[in-house]
């Protein structure tokens, strides 16, 4: 199984970068062994102008198939012959996929110590693959890579070239070339895509290959038009994880075509009452977050959960405030969570700072054995994004299950939507609201919730509180019944 990655460059931008890249130094070849062989990496070219790097998968088979069996899978006894005598040592697949990721796990993540302004820039790349076994043909690799950035060669390999009759075989030799991706992009790529088209995963696929997916899939594949089939053929075709994944890439994508809009919302202004005031009024989105700040600070928290973080406004302002000595932010967007975390400037915080902060990826649809035991929770603005009917889902994760002593749930009021400006007669704040609540909708559902889990629920206004349509945002503060209470009910 072998591959290659090549760039092009100039004195000032040496194409050997490409070994700082990868983390591997382009004059010694390197060997690392893998549970299903040997990976070798070694640069048949590297100067500044063109720098190839290949990566070649000697494949045990016979260690493959014992490790199947010790897993329990795929060791019946009859198919021996089969296991071994396959196309699994020259052929591109999922193995390949998985020495990639971990002989390049760094250059994968975009990480570069040495040269930190690497990794984050596009460079000229040409990958190839001579034989791709690929389940769909050339047709399907183009749909596959094309949507990425990447030009596609994608040519059939004959089953034998002495006799073209035969017709082709089920490999393809590919090429990409590219100008405008990074390394960590084409490599994530190639992580997803070749398993895809191989469609024979050789291990065993467990719950968590969704949140590697996702994690992987960051950036390219919420949008991507093949997202589906991608999904299906990652995770095995099983079912119940593939419908998760995709759930959960559907949150992303919905978030990803908003963001624009959520920073315009966090701009907003409430108005009218603000008009004759001498100073530059103060952003709704600001309001919040004191008014979020003074509920969590008056109730004693000290661990405090974000959920629905988003860019990490609000991790932002409880770091400054050392009562909080334990912050999680929980977004179902990798790329919010992303800009959260350069906001937040994570990789260049002391260690003090950096271990009071955790930003977890999950939905919020789901419960979570992550979230127990804290002391607050904030849900601002995030449960109007959520379908209607997944909201007993958020509501049993969060205050069934998560059970934080306080929870501070904010959302738009309806009401106060004729008081905006900009807002057409009829329209909700934002894109993603999936619904937005008059008072009494609001409140009658916090209430529900409130006596459904034993909290007590108090209701407070964010912004100016319009006499006749109350204020744009509502809050409601639910606290666990004290012991006295619970012992009472
Ligand atoms: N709390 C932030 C962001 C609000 S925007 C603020 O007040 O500014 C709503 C956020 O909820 C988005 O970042 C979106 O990705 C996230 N979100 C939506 N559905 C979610 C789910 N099911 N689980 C976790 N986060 C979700």
């Amino acid at each position: 199984m072998f591959l290659t990655i090549s760039t092009t460059g100039s004195a000032q931008r040496p194409a050997t970068d490409l070994g700082h890249l990868l983390h591997k130094h382009p004059e010694k070849a390197q060997a690392f062994s893998t549970s299903y062989g040997t990976a070798h990496v070694l640069y048949p070219e590297a100067d500044a102008e063109r720098c190839t790097a290949a990566l070649l998968l000697e494949v045990d088979a016979v260690a493959l198939v014992r490790r199947r069996k010790g897993k329990g899978r795929g060791g019946a006894p009859d198919a021996a012959l089969a296991q071994y005598v396959n196309d699994r040592p020259y052929a591109a697949s999922s193995l390949l996929a998985v020495a990639l990721g971990s002989v390049f796990s760094s250059a994968m993540r975009g990480v570069c110590t040495a040269r930190p302004e690497l990794p984050g820039t596009p460079r000229p790349l040409r990958i190839e693959v001579p034989a791709l076994p690929a389940r769909g043909g050339a047709d399907l690799v183009r749909r596959l890579f094309e949507p990425l950035g990447w030009t596609v060669t994608a040519e059939p390999v004959p089953l034998d070239t002495e006799f073209p009759e035969w017709g082709d075989s089920r490999y393809i030799r590919l090429t990409l070339l590219a100008a405008d991706l990074t390394l960590a992009e084409a490599l994530r790529h190639l992580y997803v895509l070749l398993p895809v088209l191989d469609d024979a995963k050789h291990y065993w696929v467990s719950p968590d290959e969704v949140d590697k997916l996702l994690r992987v899939g960051d950036g390219w594949l919420a949008a991507h038009p093949e997202r589906e089939l991608i999904t299906r053929r990652y995770l095995s075709h099983r079912w119940s994880l593939t419908r998760q994944a995709n759930e959960r890439l559907e949150l992303v994508r919905l978030a990803e075509a908003d963001d624009s809009e959520v920073e315009d919302l966090d701009n907003a202004v409430a108005q009218e009452a603000e008009a004759d005031d001498e100073e530059k009024p103060t952003p709704l989105a600001v309001r919040r977050r004191e008014a979020i700040l003074g509920v969590l600070r008056a109730s004693g928290a000290a661990r405090v959960l974000d959920l629905g973080c988003g860019q990490g406004q609000l991790v932002q302002a409880l770091l400054k405030d050392p009562a909080f000595t334990e912050i999680v932010g929980v977004d179902v967007s990798m790329r919010a969570l992303t800009i959260a975390s350069r906001r937040l400037k994570l990789d260049r915080m002391g260690e003090r700072q950096a271990s009071r902060v955790t930003l977890l990826q999950g939905s919020l649809a789901y419960t979570d054995k992550r979230l127990k035991g804290y002391d607050a929770a904030v849900l601002s603005e995030v449960i109007e994004h959520l379908d209607l009917p997944r909201l007993p889902a958020l509501e049993y994760a969060v205050f069934g299950s998560a059970r934080p002593r306080t929870v501070c749930v904010t959302t738009p009021n309806v009401e106060y939507n004729v008081r905006w400006e900009s807002l057409p007669a009829g329209h909700a704040r934002h894109g993603d609201h999936r619904f937005e609540w008059t008072r009494e909708e609001f409140r009658g559902w916090a209430r529900t919730v409130a006596e459904r889990h034993g909290y007590a629920v108090e209701f407070l206004p964010v912004g100016p509180d319009d006499p006749e349509v109350g204020p744009p945002t509502q809050m409601a503060v639910f606290r666990l019944g004290t012991p006295k209470e619970a012992k009472a009910a």
